[in-house]
């Protein structure tokens, strides 16, 4: 109602105008029957009356080009905009509600009196929808305008201050750079916007410094390697053992194979940085290797025949790491400061025979083993036992734990029944107190051949293996041999 009629009135003084503007343009246009008049009055008079005429068509004529009607929108009683129609209002308003619910991520109805009163407003004085738009958010207690940081075009953050912001990134930054670092980068879209936010947003710097440094917790996977324990793995991740088992329920702890893979906790900063270091430093060049045939050695086998030397370079390269860990390293520049010298190996081209040596060694016959090598109290007195005890049932094949060439085969006291053989390289492996023996002295036998029978011929207590091993002569522990 107050709309029409402020409208109403704004029509009624321009028509007023309008028509003390027709009725002083009659005095001066109709000459003709004012020609009594023209002669009572000087011509000065007229003159006068012209001039003023012609002010009063200007003053109209350019009140016509500068002013215009509008309409004033009011908020809580105070003016905040002039537009050009109530449309423009509509529109407005919605716009501004749809603005603040994107700010605030929910429904926004703007709740406050709005009074629009039609005037005379000069021209310049109106503003587009979208101007007033703003100004509506202006008023708007839980959005305002500010400095905010986008990470990833996620807010996270806003400040009055810009440059507060942008210390913050810097901070964050610098710990990681050093003199060398050529190039130093977040590796998530950082914006820093003047744009209108909830007022709720983060403000406080340290809060901000927080919030960016802080750790998420993402998934990663560790591979279970020899000698590994769950509680060794919880404990290197930062994890409490019931943590590693509550993300593994699959696990069970009373059992950990090598290769086993357990979901881990990894700790990812919230904001990496990602910098270049522009590094120079030297480093060995390995010897390279230069085969020659040899017809002395099997296919197979090798053996060094010189040694070649290491050599020395200098190396500039740039190292690229995120928040410290290197990533990838491209070389820029590689001198050497010395060459190394090549290493020459004889690689063997004969046709190896079956019964050759490996060097390697297999167990004889499965079983338990009941004695090792050492002290130990048997038949009343404390003797050394030169070998493994290998329990096994009576007529086990008892097996050649190399190739080689047997250099022995028949009774020797203690031992028993005893097969000796003799490997390419010298050593020796001594198989007693066999059942029966299946190899005679001087047969070349290849490794895991049948060469005897598992029995208790000798100084035993029972059906076992006896088996050693001899290099040059002395006694090994056969466990330093067996694969
Ligand atoms: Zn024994």
């Amino acid at each position: 109602m107050r709309n029409k009629i402020s409208n109403s009135r704004q029509h009624k003084a321009i028509y007023d105008s309008l028509n003390n503007f027709q009725n002083s343009s009659k005095g001066v246009n109709v000459k003709t029957k004012c020609t009594g008049i023209l002669q009572r009055y000087p011509p000065s008079v007229y003159i006068g009356l012209l001039c003023a005429s012609l002010i009063v068509i200007m003053s109209l004529t350019l009140f016509a080009i500068s002013y215009s009607q509008a309409y004033e929108v009011n908020i809580e009683g105070k003016p905040i905009a002039v537009v050009e129609n109530t449309a423009a209002v509509e529109k407005a308003v919605m716009q501004a509600e749809l603005q603040v619910k994107e700010i605030l991520g929910k429904e926004y109805n703007m709740e406050k009196s709005i009074d629009i009163n039609a005037r005379m407003v000069k021209r310049d004085q109106i503003v587009q929808s979208d101007e007033l738009a703003a100004a509506l958010i202006d008023q708007v207690e839980t959005v305002e305008q500010s400095y905010i940081l986008k990470i990833d075009g996620e807010i996270i953050a806003a400040n009055d201050s810009k440059t507060a912001i942008e210390a913050v990134l810097e901070d964050l930054k610098v710990q990681y750079t050093n003199d060398a670092t050529v190039e130093a980068d977040f590796t998530k879209d950082i914006e820093i916007t003047y744009d209108y936010v909830s007022a709720q947003s983060e403000k406080d710097i340290s809060t901000i410094t927080d919030i960016l440094s802080a750790n998420m917790e993402d998934g990663a996977t560790y591979t279970a390697v020899k000698g590994d324990t769950y509680s060794q793995i919880a404990s290197n991740h930062g994890m409490k053992l019931s943590e590693l088992m509550s993300l593994n329920p699959q696990a069970s702890l009373d059992r950990l194979m090598v290769g086993d893979i357990l979901n881990i906790k990894k700790e990812v900063p919230f904001l990496p940085v990602k910098t270049v270091d522009k590094v120079s430093y030297t480093e060995d060049v390995d010897s390279p290797v230069k085969y020659i045939d040899d017809s002395s050695l099997y296919i197979g086998d090798s053996k060094i025949v010189m040694q070649g030397t290491k050599g020395e370079a200098s190396i500039q390269a740039l190292i690229t790491k995120v928040n410290g860990m290197e990533e990838s390293k491209a070389i820029l520049q590689n001198t050497s400061i010395t060459e190394p010298t090549a290493t020459v190996v004889a690689k063997g081209i004969a046709p190896r025979p079956k019964t050759a040596s490996y060097g390697t060694y297999l167990w004889p016959v499965s079983g338990t083993v009941t004695s090792g090598t050492g002290n130990r109290y048997l038949f009343g007195t404390t003797n050394y036992h030169s070998g493994l005890d290998i329990a096994a049932p009576y007529g086990t094949t008892v097996k050649a734990s190399d190739g080689g060439k047997v250099t022995f085969s028949g009774w020797k006291g203690d031992y028993g029944n005893l097969v000796i053989i003799t490997h390419d390289n010298g050593t020796q492996t001594y198989y007693a107190h066999n059942s029966s023996l299946l190899v005679s002295k001087g047969e070349k036998v290849y490794q895991g051949q049948a060469i005897a029978k598992v029995g208790s011929t000798g100084r035993t207590t029972g059906n076992h293996s006896h088996f050693e091993v001899r290099v040059d002569g002395s006694i090994k522990n056969p466990y330093s041999y067996l694969v």
